[in-house]
């Protein structure tokens, strides 16, 4: 059976390196000469740079395929340094690791305290809500500004005002649903947790992991193993007695056709198809992100720079949604004598930065750095990466286009949707979701 994966990112290798360990005849088609989608990795001046993201926490299944692929030796453990993190809101608030802690200090007022003692008694919502709406109802607005806010936005670049709660943080509503309370459901899930920490994934369950050489040597790795054709822009498809894919250079035929490229580009692909579908598609709205990475020299490194880094107070965020410590996160990100900072502005709040010049944005990242770590420190290096798309948002109405891609692969067996737009952004979510997509092929 020949099957075509379009998209060379993590979604498309790893389903390609899968598909072909099932004796599936897979090529990937690849618009672009480099492999590797939004994982990219740029060693330069004695640093690693990772252009997209940096590692992943501790997940059985990533694990597993890692183990599966023989990547295993080169996989690393972030540093202890990297456990503290921190909120700006005005000063760098450290988050404590044990919970308690927050009714202890002042980083939340009295009438949120008083909230934590009442969310047990808030009725449950079976309906989908913003994430701003799930946590104003159930904890109050601080919550929202100071914790979940911040974390929307570190995590998905997203709008907390817009995005589905049942959709970026399934596991969240599930909580609610089944047990009526975070709180009550959190206190039970950490007791099952304790009697369960022989288990491996109990054990490792916060660490976060990447690779000696960066995260792209992981899909450089996965694409040797794959047969991988670059430079090939799909650009529609047509279903003969195969599929038949078309490129800007090329024509191939196929049993089956993964398309694992982002949701705007895939639009494009099936509109001869489905015109309905490729409009619902073209409505999922991808955050714009800046990347802007900053070397200085270690003898300006003040305490906060030994950390992974901080996110913004919804209410003291600039254009920065987030900055990270490379160096202090994973060991081999910058020569001993200078620190590595990587900074994201941007994202769905402050979406006009990407038109910045890189002048501008590199004044808006020094300044940031100035205000709220203090550091003062001319820097030795730097680079800008833009991302006009950078991460689809999954909205209200993401429900509803699933359910439409769902109606699609059914009327058109072997056409399957794969990708971070539609379930699940993190890389882990990409592993995870090629695995579930092998087993639907083998059922049929
Ligand atoms: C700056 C940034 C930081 C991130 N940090 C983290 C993090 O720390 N942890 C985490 O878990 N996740 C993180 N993510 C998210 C995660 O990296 C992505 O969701 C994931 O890598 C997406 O993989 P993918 O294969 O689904 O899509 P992509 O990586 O987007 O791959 C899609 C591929 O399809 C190709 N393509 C597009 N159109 C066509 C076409 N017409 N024909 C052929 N090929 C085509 C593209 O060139 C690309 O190679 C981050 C993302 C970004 C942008």
């Amino acid at each position: 059976m020949k099957a075509i994966v379009i998209g060379a990112g993590i979604s498309g290798l790893s389903c390609a390196y899968l598909l072909k360990k099932e004796g599936f005849d897979v090529t990937v088609l690849e618009k672009e000469t480099q492999n590797g989608g939004k994982i990219q990795t740029i060693q330069e001046n004695g640093l690693l740079i990772e252009a997209g993201p940096n590692g992943f926490l501790y997940n059985e299944t990533t694990i597993k395929f890692i183990e599966q692929t023989g990547f295993l030796k080169n996989l690393i453990k972030a540093k202890q340094s990297s456990n503290r993190k921190f909120i700006y809101d005005g000063r760098l608030y450290e988050i404590p690791t044990k919970q308690q802690k927050l009714l202890i200090d002042n980083f939340l007022s009295i009438k949120s305290k008083l909230a934590l003692l009442k969310e047990p008694f808030v009725k449950p919502n079976p309906n989908d809500e913003t994430v701003a709406e799930f946590v104003t109802r159930r904890l109050g607005k601080e919550f929202l500004d100071k914790l979940i806010g911040p974390m929307s936005l570190g995590i998905y670049a997203a709008d907390p005002y817009s995005m589905s709660i049942t959709s970026n943080f399934k596991r969240i509503k599930e909580i609610e649903l089944k047990y009526g309370s975070l709180i009550k459901g959190l206190v039970s899930l950490m007791k099952q947790k304790k009697a369960n920490t022989s288990s491996a994934s109990g054990q490792f369950a916060k660490e976060l992991y990447s690779f000696k050489e960066g995260m792209q040597s992981f899909t450089d790795h996965i694409a040797k193993s794959v047969n991988v054709l670059n430079k090939q822009n799909v650009v529609s498809i047509e279903k003969a007695s195969k599929y038949v894919v078309y490129t800007n250079i090329d024509r191939f035929e196929a049993d089956i056709v993964v398309f694992t490229a982002p949701s705007f580009e895939v639009a494009k692909i099936i509109q001869n198809l489905d015109n309905k579908l490729s409009k619902s598609l073209v409505n999922i709205p991808y955050s714009p992100i800046v990347l802007v990475a900053l070397a200085f020299s270690k003898k300006f490194a003040n305490k906060v720079v030994d950390s992974y880094g901080y996110l913004f107070d919804l209410n003291k965020i600039d254009k920065t949604i987030g900055v990270l410590f490379d160096s202090s996160i994973f060991e081999n990100r910058s020569p001993e004598d200078r620190f590595l900072v990587r900074m994201f502005l941007g994202g769905a709040l402050r979406p006009s930065v990407v038109q910045k010049s890189n002048f501008e944005i590199l004044q808006i990242a020094l300044a940031e750095l100035q205000r709220s770590a203090k550091i003062f420190a001319p820097f030795e290096y730097y680079k800008i990466i833009k991302y006009t798309s950078a991460i689809p948002q999954y909205l209200l109405n993401h429900k509803e286009i699933i359910k439409q891609i769902q109606e699609f692969e059914s009327k058109n067996t072997g056409l399957y949707f794969l990708g971070n737009a539609f379930y699940g952004v993190g890389f882990n979510d990409c592993i995870s979701n090629s695995y579930n997509l092998i087993k639907t092929i083998k059922s049929i």
